[in-house]
């Protein structure tokens, strides 16, 4: 019998429990039908945990997310723990654990589903079709370099200073990610910075064209960043996998998320040294304004649950039927209330997962 997968779910605040619900009847029914097994563990985070052990992520769920494959991650955070202590608060929780877990490299697709192809803010030719990756670094770069601070000066005036810093390990690292994607997707990657003004940029430029080497079967080019988020709005179809450092990845992720459409449709996944840690979890937050109400979108979590099984539990396939089933779902006009559109079928997040379940049971036979 094949090994289990272990997985630690860890549903969250708000809507993500609700979307988590969806994700467990997907696991359920890849178990019973296609006998891929998982290994199961379930605990607090975010607020829900700050209730229940006093921190947002308990030092023995941190260890459990640490032995696991991968870990499952709904959202965190809401107005009840606004007055919590920043160091304890939800949102406190998803850092600690992305640093403990040392994952440098987020993996944010965007893939446009054809019959949302409507729902992007770009014309349906330019999205129809589109499957792009942004892959940004996540643990180095201006968000973490020193020195750094606010300043007050002699003069009167005050300095606010945050410092761009990449050593050649973290570029090589994230550098590998893109290449050994690139090679399971459609084989090219897009290296961008700003290394027409930034030695930092100038320094991942070099690198990047020296890892390009070991990879001749990778088409490569470089991209200033700015360049690279005209492009993005212009003909992102140009594109395959995008990689970049911390900071411009932040903004070009964003970019390339609305291309696509809805917050509620867009998956996530942060991944450590290979092997060791790998979190997956939704693009968007706690969603309080419509927490409990049957209205959230499951797709984003049960989407980066099929990013679980493609990039840590090496069942590419399940993940394909996921994907189909989720088009397939979407083809029939049915749809959550952040997708609807006129003449629709409107369904609740429990509705929404049972019909993709069925699906793939549809696809499957
Ligand atoms: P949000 O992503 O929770 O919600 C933004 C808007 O999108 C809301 O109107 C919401 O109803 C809608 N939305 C989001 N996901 C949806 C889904 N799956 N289906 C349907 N509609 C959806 O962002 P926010 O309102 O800025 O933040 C709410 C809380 O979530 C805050 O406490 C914030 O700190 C937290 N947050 C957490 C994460 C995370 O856990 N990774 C990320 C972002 C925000």
């Amino acid at each position: 019998m094949s090994k289990k997968h272990s997985m630690l779910i860890l549903p969250g605040d708000g809507i993500g429990p609700e979307a988590m619900v969806e994700v467990k009847k997907v696991v359920a029914w890849l178990t019973a039908n296609k006998g891929i097994e998982f290994d199961i563990s379930e605990d607090e985070v975010g607020g829900a945990a700050y209730d229940k052990y006093g921190t947002s992520l308990a030092d023995h769920t941190l260890e459990k997310a640490k032995e696991v494959d991968a870990v499952m991650f709904g959202a965190v955070g809401g107005p009840k723990w606004d007055g919590v202590e920043y160091s304890l608060r939800p949102e406190a929780g998803l850092l600690k654990l992305r640093k403990e877990l040392n994952l440098f490299a987020n993996l944010r697709p965007a893939l446009c589903f054809e019959p949302l192809v409507d729902a992007s803010s770009l014309k349906p030719e330019l999205v129809s079709g589109l499957d792009i990756m942004i892959l940004r670094e996540l643990t180095g770069g201006v968000y973490f370099g020193e020195p750094r601070g606010i300043e007050e000066l002699t003069n009167g005036q005050r300095r606010g200073v945050n410092t761009q810093v990449y050593e050649t390990y973290e570029i090589h690292r994230i550098g590998h990610v893109a290449f050994d994607l690139a090679r399971k997707r459609n084989g090219k990657v897009t290296s961008s910075e700003k290394a027409n003004v930034m030695e930092s940029g100038l320094l991942w430029r070099e690198e990047m064209e020296l890892i390009a080497k070991d990879y001749p079967d990778v088409e490569y080019e470089n991209m200033l960043a700015d360049n690279c988020g005209m492009q993005l709005v212009r003909a992102p179809k140009q594109f395959d996998v995008i990689v970049t450092d911390n900071l411009f990845g932040d903004m070009l992720s964003d970019v390339a998320a609305m291309l696509t459409g809805s917050l509620g449709m867009l998956p996530s996944a942060s991944l450590g040294e290979k092997g060791k840690g790998a979190l997956y979890e939704p693009v968007h937050g706690s969603a309080p304004d419509i927490a409990g109400q049957g209205k959230a979108n499951p797709i984003a979590t049960i989407l980066s649950f099929a990013m679980a099984l493609r990039y840590t539990y090496d069942e590419g396939d399940a993940a394909d039927l996921i994907e189909n089933a989720v088009n397939e779902v979407l083809a029939n006009d049915i749809r959550t209330a952040d997708i609807n559109q006129p003449g629709m079928t409107l369904v609740s997040t429990s509705e929404m997962g049972s019909h993709i379940v069925d699906a793939m049971e549809k696809l499957s036979n």
